[in-house]
C-alpha cells in the first residue's frame, strides 16, 4: 500500500518517539536499581560501626536487652524498645525496693 511521503515521515517520527519513551523507561529503571544498590552498599558499610568515631561496635546484652557497645569512645546504641524494657525493669525494681524499705521502716517503728 502506498503512503504519501509526509505520512511515512509522520509514522517514522511516532515510531522513534515510541522507542525513545521505551528506552527512557528502561534507563530510568536501571538507574533506580543502581541507586538502590548504592544506598544498600552504603548502609551495609556503616552496619555495626560507631556513629561517633567509626570504630567497630561489639554486640552485648544485659538483662535480656541487647545493644552495641563501642570500646573506643564508650558509646552505646540500643533500640528504644530495649531501652524502655530495661528502664521499666529498673523502675519496677526501684518501686519494689522502695516498698521494701517503707515496709521495713514500719516494722521497726512498731517494734
Ligand atoms: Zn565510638
Amino acid at each position: 500500500m502506498f503512503k504519501p511521503e509526509y505520512v511515512a515521515q509522520h509514522d517514522t517520527m511516532l515510531e522513534r518517539e515510541y522507542f525513545y519513551k521505551k528506552d527512557r523507561e528502561l534507563i530510568d529503571k536501571i538507574k533506580e536499581k543502581e541507586a538502590l544498590k548504592l544506598l544498600d552498599q552504603e548502609r551495609s558499610s556503616h552496619q555495626n560501626k560507631c556513629s561517633m568515631c567509626g570504630h567497630e561496635m561489639e554486640q552485648k546484652s544485659m538483662e535480656g536487652a541487647s545493644f552495641l557497645y563501642c570500646s573506643e569512645c564508650k558509646s552505646l546504641h540500643m533500640a528504644v524498645q530495649d531501652l524502655d524494657n530495661l528502664s521499666l525493669r529498673h523502675k519496677l525494681r526501684n518501686v519494689v525496693s522502695d516498698l521494701l524499705i517503707h515496709q521495713n521502716s514500719k516494722v521497726k517503728k512498731s517494734a
